[in-house]
């Protein structure tokens, strides 16, 4: 049986360090055949780095390492078929979160997934805010970020596959299946993949109330172990670019003590 041991100095306050001993994940192997998915890992600790980057290749995907965000900047550049970013938020140059606005602001539509400090509550949303798909606080087993990652690439690769490529067009909005982009009133609208395929579950089906739990699981994927209140992050900040006063929202509309709908 295979141990690994991952601990992460927490920045300011605790000098604790956090360790956790978890199982190994075996001999799993990739569910995704002979093709290898490149991932980028932007983590500046060598040993969490390693970790992940030894169970990702395990689990069939080929890490891509950096150890700063310059480096990882540089290495998407040198890599454009990159799947998912697993990127740190403390790191010695520019932070995780900038990383992730800039990589968004290239108008790339990888996975990205941030890696946070359990102490950094406010990460979580800051870094749905910039436009990351998911987060994972530290300390994490190497298997469980795995399973985030395999969740992603799978929302990521089945959409893709999606056989329908007619738009859909509700009110203002034209949603491209196609190329993957929105279009309210003429205009592009630059979406996360969730962002994305919020907007499309919510068009496929207008007036439906839906549960934040069926919305997790139509979007996350069944498997999904986030909270709730990811989907009302990834909803607050989809109204921000959609709505002409998210406040008082007219598309995405809250059913109280529910979940959403599109429209009333
Ligand atoms: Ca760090």
């Amino acid at each position: 049986m295979l141990y690994y041991i991952l601990y992460e100095s927490i920045p300011a306050k605790q000098d604790i360090p956090i360790i956790r001993i978890c199982k190994g994940a075996g001999d799993r192997r990739g569910a995704f055949g002979g093709s290898m998915k490149k991932i980028l890992v932007l983590e500046d600790e060598s040993s969490i780095r390693g970790f992940v980057v030894i169970n990702l290749r395990r689990s069939g995907y080929e890490p891509i390492e950096a150890e700063t965000g310059e480096q990882a900047l540089e290495q998407l550049r040198l890599n454009p078929d990159i799947r998912v970013a697993l990127l740190d938020v403390m790191l010695p140059d520019i932070d995780g979160f900038e990383v992730c606005r800039r990589i968004r602001a290239s108008g790339s539509k990888m996975g990205i997934i941030m890696l946070t400090a359990k102490s950094q509550e406010i990460d979580k949303v800051t870094g749905l805010m910039t436009g990351a798909d998911d987060y994972v606080t530290k300390p994490f087993s190497p298997a469980e970020l795995t399973a985030r990652v395999d969740a992603l690439v799978r929302r990521l690769g089945n959409d893709e596959e999606d056989s329908g490529n007619n738009e859909l067009v509700s009110g203002p909005f034209v949603l491209n299946p196609r190329n993957r982009t929105l279009e309210k009133d003429g205009q592009r609208l630059k979406l996360t993949q969730i962002e994305y395929l919020l907007m499309k579950l919510f068009m496929e089906n207008p007036g439906k109330a839906m549960s934040r739990e069926d919305i997790l699981a139509a979007v996350w994927g069944g498997d999904f172990s986030g909270e709730l209140k990811t989907v009302d992050v990834n909803i607050r900040r989809l109204r921000i670019k959609i709505e002409s006063d998210p406040t008082e929202p007219e598309f995405i509309t809250t059913v109280w003590g529910y979940g959403y709908k599109w429209g009333y």
